[in-house]
């Protein structure tokens, strides 16, 4: 009888043990996700594909989900550095902080726990490396925008990779930080070709798409051509190099979808779609792993912020959602930008407009919206891009209270043992609490 209890005993606390003890790591944060855009996108989907309704996104395949508050310790409004803290470290921080509470005290992430536990940790983005959410997982700086320090923290962090577009200030006073990773055995691989390079890699790797001025993004789904590295192509092939390098222990990834927030700061409501189902592809690599793995794997998934006040209706259409008006435009706001030269006049303005935009077509403009257009693009160019944007999001029956974050929750969606208790009302903070409980039991 003894014997019994002690075997049951022993079976309880190994599976027990098992449960908590997972080996694949997965954490996705969408930049500026909020959940209306979510929907925005699955109606877009079925629009695209001929019929009316949802087409849901693979993230919502995962079982538990749940919502998040993200206000930050001076602000409802958080900005991503304070909003990254909380989801990296569990502590509520000042705005524009990294890594440290509001009185510059360094704070530790859950990827520092899965390093320590034996996992190879990976930190991945669609934009630059030491922007605010990637650089939350590794760097304690009091200022977001000390990029070229934030870098340097990345190597006493010593992760296993570190992937994005680039740096943003690689070099100061002599110091480049490329250098020195290189110095602290980092090896460097770049574009497609390190992609392809990055599974069988054998040391710490810094995985950029480019250098210079042109490093703070990849290139926009909306915009990319096939020479362009995605997100989903860079989890692909993190998975492969970092399954090798965490053997028995496993390994922590966490990937940001950076630009989702940076095409709804500019209320560019197609390119911000396009950007969510890019990530959602890079979701999708991560659910596939999942499902072959269901046992030993979590998956979160969750935005920073939401961005734009991003609406689904708008005073104007009432009842009228035409959100298939976005499937006529052909490039984001920044490419557009950059077709209108400082010689650029109106008339050719405007035909570039019709052409990409499908203003007058698609979009309905009015002779006197035409006017109020051209009267502003002789004085700003980018303010005549903004109205523009707004009469294809107007047209859309889509709606922008915001230039903005603003402090609507976001979706929580996760996968795995001993997550459950994030499928309800949760506040940012807890997400890396319960990961923290799971990767690094007391
Ligand atoms: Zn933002």
């Amino acid at each position: 009888m003894k014997k019994c209890v002690l075997t049951l005993f022993l079976c309880l606390s190994l599976g027990s043990l098992w449960a908590v003890q997972p080996k694949y790591v997965f954490y996705f944060i969408g930049d500026g996700m909020g959940i209306p855009l979510l929907t925005a996108t699955e109606h877009y989907r079925a629009h695209k594909n001929g019929f009316y309704g949802n087409e849901r996104l693979a993230m919502f395949s995962l079982p538990i989900k749940g919502l998040s508050t993200t206000y930050c310790s001076d602000s409802y409004i958080t900005d991503s550095a304070a909003a990254g803290t909380a989801l990296a470290t569990g502590r509520k921080t000042d705005t524009g902080m990294i890594g440290m509470t509001p009185d510059s005290t360094a704070v530790y992430s859950v990827a520092v726990d899965a390093k320590h536990a034996g996992k190879a940790v990976g930190v991945i983005t669609s934009v630059s490396i030491d922007h605010a959410t990637p650089a939350s997982f590794y760097a304690h700086r009091p200022h977001r925008n000390q990029y070229h320090d934030i870098a340097l923290d990345g190597i006493a962090a010593a992760f296993d990779l570190y992937g994005g577009a680039g740096l943003l200030k690689p070099v100061v006073d002599d110091v480049d930080v490329y250098r020195e990773y290189e110095k602290a055995g980092y090896v460097r691989l770049k574009g497609r070709d390190g992609l392809k390079k990055l599974p069988s890699a054998k040391s710490p790797v810094v995985l950029t798409e480019r250098d210079g001025a042109s490093a703070s993004s990849l290139a926009l789904a909306i915009d990319r051509t096939d020479d362009d590295m995605t997100l989903a192509d860079m989890v692909r092939a993190s998975i492969d190099y970092l399954k090798k390098r965490g053997g028995d222990k496993g390994f922590f990834l966490m990937a940001e979808g950076g630009q989702i927030d940076w095409a709804c700061h500019s209320n560019d409501a197609a390119t911000a779609i396009e950007e969510v189902i890019d990530f959602d592809n890079a979701i999708a690599v991560a659910y596939r792993f999942y499902q072959k793995h269901p046992d030993e794997t979590l998956i979160i998934v969750t935005a920073d912020h939401e961005t734009g006040g991003f609406a689904l209706g708008n005073r104007k259409m009432g009842y009228t959602m035409n959100i298939g008006v976005l499937s006529h435009i052909d490039g984001s706001a920044e490419a557009v930008r950059q077709l209108l030269a400082d010689n650029t006049s109106w008339c050719e303005a405007r035909k570039i407009l019709e052409e990409r935009w499908s203003l007058g077509a698609a979009v309905p403009v009015s002779d006197k919206e035409w006017a109020e257009l051209e009267k502003m693009y002789g004085k700003s160019r980018s303010s005549a891009l903004d109205r523009a944007l707004l009469l294809v999001s107007t047209a859309a029956g889509l709606g922008w209270t915001s230039g903005s974050h603003s402090a609507a929750p976001v979706i929580v969606l996760a996968a795995g043992d001993g997550l459950e208790g994030l499928g309800g009302m949760v506040d940012n903070v807890d997400i890396p609490k319960t990961l923290r409980g799971i990767i690094n039991p007391r």
